[in-house]
């Protein structure tokens, strides 16, 4: 038997079938309950964890169609298999069965062998079901995770690279069709190659961690922290223009440095800090134009000596200058 035992319920007013149902399940190995109501059944606890319910048409109190429909309206019940044992033998009780929801049939006189077959082939069917259904309960959870590790850093736990993507694409559209500004701050770590040099990789990433949280400390609710790639963050600030893009950029870079991790073979301070590039969408052509802008930035907040923040409209303006000097 092994793989077929179950539970199983038997509903029935006729002492002499409960009591036979029973000896011939019983002796294949199954667990039997018997019931002789309506009643009795609809107060049983145990239906959920049932494998097989042999429910008889013709009952005392509520008829067997009338059960297995009451029995049905409870989702946790959706699957249970549930035989009729009929003396009904007509066209249209049988069609009935199927009718109400029940799964099979059984006409009466019961006939051992039939009976333990068709009780077998739905406890198998009925454990299928199970594990199916655990299966898709797996599945589930892995696209839940997949879904999770497509969109979101693996090392900081905050969005990565795509979701920047996605996230530039909506602020973009946005921008398109209503105007809303929007501006992109572009962070990087000064120095931070000695830092992984001097203290190791893993303290590396322990940074990368901590940072992250830094960052995501210091913007406003719609704004958008991702990390780019590397030692690379982008925050994404909606409905910004350059100026309050820049003033989120300098509120992240001192609370950065004042966080004081300690970097010891930086040139530039002794402490951990980062530098920023900031451009406003109404200062760029595209969504492209705009990283390349703010990145130019960044380029520039470099040279000028790191740990610093520069707006895309500096080096416009300084370019004016030194077009009005040339001139
Ligand atoms: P700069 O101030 O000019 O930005 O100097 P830098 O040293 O930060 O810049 P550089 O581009 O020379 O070095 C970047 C370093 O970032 C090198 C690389 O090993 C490190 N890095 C990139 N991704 C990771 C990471 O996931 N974990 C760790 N620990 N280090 C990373
Ligand atoms: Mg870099
Ligand atoms: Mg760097």
């Amino acid at each position: 038997m092994g793989d077929t035992e179950g539970k199983v319920i038997v509903v029935d007013d006729s002492r002499f079938i409960r009591y036979l149902v029973k000896d011939v399940l019983e002796q294949e190995g199954f667990t039997v309950t018997t019931l002789p109501d309506g009643q009795a059944l609809l107060a049983c606890r145990d239906l959920e964890t049932t494998d097989v319910l042999l429910l008889d048409v013709v009952l005392p109190d509520i008829d067997g169609f009338t059960l297995c429909r009451k029995l049905r309206m409870h989702p946790e019940l959706a699957h249970l298999p549930i035989i009729f044992l009929t003396a009904l033998e007509t066209q249209d009780a049988r069609v009935k069965s199927f009718e109400v929801g029940g799964n099979d049939y059984l006409v009466k006189p019961i006939h051992p062998q039939e009976l333990l077959a068709r009780v077998r082939t739905h406890v198998k069917l009925r454990k299928y079901l199970r594990e199916l259904e655990e299966k898709n309960r797996k599945l589930e959870e892995l696209t839940a995770e997949l879904e999770h590790l497509a969109f979101f850093d693996a090392l900081t736990g905050i969005p990565n690279r795509r979701s920047f993507d996605q996230r530039l694409a909506e602020m973009e559209a946005n921008h398109l069709r209503y105007g809303t500004p929007y501006a992109l701050i572009v962070i990087d770590i000064d120095h931070f190659k000695y830092y992984n040099d001097v203290l190791g990789h893993h303290r590396g990433d322990e940074l990368l961690r901590s940072l992250a949280q830094v960052f995501l400390r210091s913007v406003r609710g719609g704004d958008f922290v991702s990390r780019f790639g590397g030692e690379e963050f982008v925050v994404l600030c909606f409905g910004a223009r350059e100026e309050e893009g820049l003033v989120v950029a300098d509120r992240l870079r001192k609370n950065v440095e004042e966080q004081s991790f300690p970097h010891p073979k930086s040139p530039i301070a002794k402490v951990v800090t980062v530098s920023c590039g900031v451009c406003g969408r109404e200062h760029a052509r595209s969504a492209t134009d705009l990283f390349t802008r703010a990145d130019r930035a960044l380029y520039e907040a470099k040279k000028r000596g790191r740990n610093r923040v520069v707006a895309f409209e500096e080096l416009q303006e300084e370019e004016w200058t030194a077009k009005e000097r040339d001139a």
